[in-house]
């Protein structure tokens, strides 16, 4: 199983770089860039390639550094090394060994990445224009990144551990049903507790856009508490919009970046699509869908952590072990490789759904169409896409098709 596993990971690695290579390049083609340039410049397109261009080589070593990493807790016996020293000193505490391997681990990563952040999140995101963040600000960005981060790796390895130790026989189907619910979960909280951590919000003043906002929700029988605007300008001038809560606890967020470059048609136009979201119940299908996923992952996981047992060239000692834990992201990276173009396919389906309730409710298919033109320019968006990257990694149809949909709709 150790040589099966390792072929598989080597495969995957090949099909990344061949991947990265396309999103390079991009879609070269006369036609692709003709009707890109029914809405937009040359400049445009230099631009949207020039930034994912950028950083294309440390990405690639970054990569590397990554690899290296979890090829050598997993098949060098890093991990096992680890754990067995760790066991020593808290004098067998499993808890204790659980929690500081997960620590030690998660701060190797994070400081090994730390360069590689600061080259793509700082300096490139200044060149292109789009942080605002001072070198102090965006230390404290990341102090508060890795205090928050552990917390949340430390709650779910340990919730992972306890349940692998203590459901021998169900955890194949705990494991999915807790993820499920701590989405569901998280959907609430996130906006209550970890918002405000990061962002200063404000109510939305009365006015023209608070009226057309109301009266848009109110045309969709949506109860709100509550409009509000997120200072993102402080960070970036990325853009950006979204619903929270659930039932009649429903709050809108707006970047206050978005009100700056945008007319209130097409913030509503925006709203519209989220409001999309929102009818079909995307956020929810979208939790189930990945318990579902989820499901089958542990089925397959179950099987290849057994088959590997069996002779066990990897000195693996029990599925809950702390030093199990490399070996389970390591088979879950590649399970969620073949599946990430079926998500990104559902999910694009989804955000074209949301696109066209945004036309029905606004008929107003100018504003759409000048939204995403002034997205992609203020995004730097990445015009020419390869259509296998956009098959495999886009979330989002790219802008010219949306911009198709919109010229196409018919009420
Ligand atoms: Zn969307």
């Amino acid at each position: 199983m150790k040589k099966a596993l390792f072929f598989a990971y080597l495969i995957k690695l090949v099909f990344i770089f061949i991947l990265k290579y396309l999103s390079y390049v991009g879609d070269t083609s006369t036609e692709s860039e003709e009707n890109i340039l029914r809405y937009f410049t040359i400049e445009d397109i230099k631009i949207g390639e020039e930034y994912s261009r950028k950083g294309f080589l440390i990405s690639i070593i970054s990569n590397l550094i990554d690899i290296s990493i979890l090829l050598s807790l997993t098949f060098l016996g890093y991990a096992k090394k680890l754990e067995d020293y760790l066991q020593i000193k808290t004098k067998n505490s499993f808890f204790l060994t659980s929690i500081l391997f997960i620590t030690i681990c998660y701060t190797i990563n994070f400081v090994i990445d730390l360069p590689f952040s600061y080259y793509f999140e700082f300096l490139l995101e200044h060149q292109f224009g789009f942080s605002n963040l001072n070198i102090t600000s965006w230390l404290i960005l990341n102090l508060k990144n890795f205090i928050l981060g552990l917390f949340g790796v430390i709650l779910t390895g340990l919730g992972l551990i306890y349940i692998l130790k203590f459901f021998i026989k169900s955890w194949i189907f705990l494991v999915p049903v807790a993820s499920i619910i701590f989405g569901l979960i998280l959907s609430v909280a996130f906006p209550i507790l970890i918002t405000p951590l990061y962002y200063d919000y404000s109510e939305i003043e009365n006015g023209t856009l608070k009226d057309k906002i109301l009266i848009l929700c109110e045309k969709e029988k949506i109860s709100i508490t509550n409009v509000y605007i997120i200072n993102e300008s402080e960070y970036s001038n990325h853009t950006n919009a979204y619903f929270t809560g659930w039932g009649k606890d429903r709050k809108i967020f707006l970047y206050d970046t978005l009100i700056k470059n945008h007319t209130e048609e097409e913030i509503i136009s925006i709203l519209g699509h989220e409001i999309g979201h929102w009818k079909y119940n995307h956020q929810i299908k979208d939790i189930l869908f990945s318990g579902i996923i989820l499901f089958i992952g542990c089925i397959i996981t179950k099987k290849i952590f057994e088959l590997s047992l069996i002779q066990n060239k990897m000195n693996l000692e029990f599925i809950y072990s702390p030093s199990s834990i490399p070996i389970l992201i390591l088979i879950f990276g590649l399970l969620n490789f073949i599946n990430s173009p079926i998500e990104n396919y559902l999910s694009r389906n989804d955000e074209t759904e949301a696109d066209r309730e945004a036309l029905i409710l606004t008929n107003d298919k100018e504003s759409f169409i000048s939204t995403e033109i002034k997205m992609a320019r203020d995004n730097k968006s990445r015009l020419n896409p390869h259509p296998i990257i956009e098959w495999f990694y886009y979330s989002h149809p790219k802008t010219l098709d949306r911009i198709n949909l919109a010229e196409n709709f018919k009420k």
